[in-house]
Parts: C-alpha cells; structure tokens; sequence
C-alpha cells in the first residue's frame, strides 16, 4: 500500500507522513514547486532523508500564478489563496496517483490551524474543489478523528484509531511527537510560503496593481523577493540587493531589467531597473548605488553601469532620504 503526501517542507506534513509510516504505509513525498515556494531546500531533503522516502519536485508555477492572480476560493489575510491552493495540489497529486502506484492521498493540514483555510467547511472544500473522484482519497492524518470517516480507513487500508485527534492552534502536540520520534533538524512550521508574508504580500499587490501578476512576468516575483523595492512609478521599478545573496539573485536575473549598476572599485550593492527610465530615474538608481555603497554617497565613485564605467557625484543625501521614503515598498 502507497500514499501520496503533499510535503510542503513543513513540520505537519513530515509528521503526518510519519504517522501514515507507522502504519506500514509507503509514502512518497510531493513537493509542489511555485514561483513562492517549494523547491531544493536543504531542510526539506535532510527531512525527506530521515523519513526515509521518496522525494519528487512537481512544479505547477504556471497553473498557481493563475490562482494566485484569481483565486476562486478568494485570499487569505495576504496574497495567500490557501484553499485553492491546497485543493489544486491535491488535484495535481491525484493525477499522479497511478504514475507512482498509490492509493490515496495524505496532507499535514490540522483543523483549526489557520482559522481561514483549515476550519471544517474549508477543508471540505478543499476536498471538493479537488474532483469528484478524490473527495474520498483525501487522509488528513494529524486531525482524521475529527473529520469525516474516508475510503483508506472505512477499507481498513488505515487503522483510523492510530490516526490523530489535533486541532488548534497549539504546536505542543507536533513537538512531542517530533521528540517521540527523533527527528531532528525539522524544516519550520510554516513551511517558508512567501504569499503568506505580509510584507511580500505587499510588494506583490503592488505588481499587481500594475498588470504584472502572470506568470510571463515571474521574474519580478523573484526580484520582488529580496532586497529593496522601489516603485519610482507605476511599472518601474529599481530593486536594490542588500546582501551577498541578493546581490547573486540580481545578478542572474539581470537579463530582464532595463539597467544593471555593480560597482567598479567601491564595493556596493547589486541593483536591477525594470521599465523604461528616465534619465532622473536612472540618476536615482546612480544614486542609491552610491548611498548604499562603501562610500556611502559621501564620495565621487566609479560604476559599471550596464556595462560601461561611468562616474557619479557626491550624493544630496537628505533628498535622496526623501525619495527613499517616497519609492520605497517595504519587506
Ligand atoms: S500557505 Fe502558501 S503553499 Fe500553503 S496553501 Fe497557502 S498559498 Fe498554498
């Protein structure tokens, strides 16, 4: 006997695979990749490892930017649409149910958790929302006692007894079992969701407002994703990295932007223009360079400015403070 697991990275989906483990179950692991999570993670492999199971990358981007732009099910408290979200996993995995031979599917959802996404109607819905045909396949084994009986355990392919009762908030329960059992090293709980930062949530509404939430545009998904944000008007941006590997991100994305600034002596920080920018916008991105360099814009230094040197001046810092204000969305 095999399930399916949606594994998000987080700590309730290795510990609802455990649980289903327990029962001498395979368990094969799927992390869905999107533009805001999943994907190669350390923690997420060294879980995997422990469980010891399967681990397979299902990337779906494309269909989730759709609902991320248009959610059906409507947005959590962020940019997060977590029920049409779990419901387009599950339909993803129930597709793959004979690929990899398994019988039903399993996800680390807990009644109660998240008041929006996983109360009993959500998750009913989540259940529905994933086809006819899944609507009985779907285990959630951290709260099945609470839940309606499903196919898996009414054919006794699970023993619903040894399933569990959570619900709430509270992680108390989730740490004892991870001490029962060992595990070490667990991936956090939230499983890393970019669409539930309030923050990112921000910048992305921003891209929003401007006509840029498809997916022909991820690249400003990712820019968006570190760093500083400037919107200097609608549908131009200058993204500013602020650390080394912001700084690499800018770097590989480059190829999309309008302009690319790196330092040419004076070590500063990476920074990407997207749009068509004026000369004033493309002095401002001149100058950020300069202010959050070495020199701190306190002195006339040298760029690389889409590859070419060019020299740039001493810095008004008290109006380039005011344009930061002004520009700046934060993270
Ligand atoms: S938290 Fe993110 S990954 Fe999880 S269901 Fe919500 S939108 Fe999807």
């Amino acid at each position: 006997m095999k399930a399916l697991a949606l594994f998000s990275g987080g700590l309730d989906s290795s510990l609802a695979i455990r649980l289903v483990q327990e029962q001498g179950i395979e368990v094969i692991a799927l992390n869905f990749v999107s533009h805001f999570f999943g994907g190669k993670d350390e923690r997420a492999d060294n879980m995997a490892k422990q469980l010891g199971i399967k681990l397979e990358y299902i990337d779906f981007s494309k269909i989730h930017t759709e609902l991320v732009k248009n959610p059906p099910s409507g947005r959590g408290k962020n940019m997060n649409p977590c029920i049409d979200c779990h419901a387009l996993m599950f339909e993803k995995a129930g597709e793959l149910l004979e690929k990899y031979g398994a019988s039903f599917l399993i996800s680390g959802e807990v009644l109660g958790q998240r008041p929006m996404s996983q109360n009993f109607s959500s998750l009913n819905r989540v259940k529905k929302l994933s086809g006819a045909n899944l609507t009985d396949l779907i285990v959630r084994p951290l709260s099945a006692k609470l839940l309606p009986i499903t196919k898996p355990e009414e054919l006794g392919w699970l023993d619903r007894d040894k399933l569990m009762n959570l619900e709430g908030r509270s992680r108390k329960p989730q740490f004892e079992l991870v001490e029962k059992w060992g595990l070490v090293e667990y991936p956090s709980p939230g499983g890393g969701c970019m669409l539930t930062e309030p923050n990112y949530s921000k910048r992305l509404k921003v891209l929003e407002e401007d006509g840029f939430l498809e997916d022909k545009y991820s690249f400003l998904f990712h820019l968006a994703q570190r760093g500083r944000f400037f919107r200097v008007e609608p549908g131009k941006y200058i993204f500013v990295g602020r650390e080394k590997e912001d700084n690499l991100k800018l770097s590989e994305l480059k190829k999309y932007g309008s302009l690319y600034i790196a330092g040419a002596g004076t070590p500063g920080p990476a920074i990407v223009g997207y749009g068509d920018l004026n000369q004033e916008q493309i002095k401002l991105a001149q100058d950020l360079f300069s202010r959050y360099s070495k020199g701190k814009g306190k002195e006339k230094i040298q760029i690389v400015m889409n590859e070419k040197i060019v020299e740039i001046e001493k810095v008004n810092l008290e109006r380039l403070g005011e344009d930061i204000k002004k520009y700046l969305v934060l993270l």
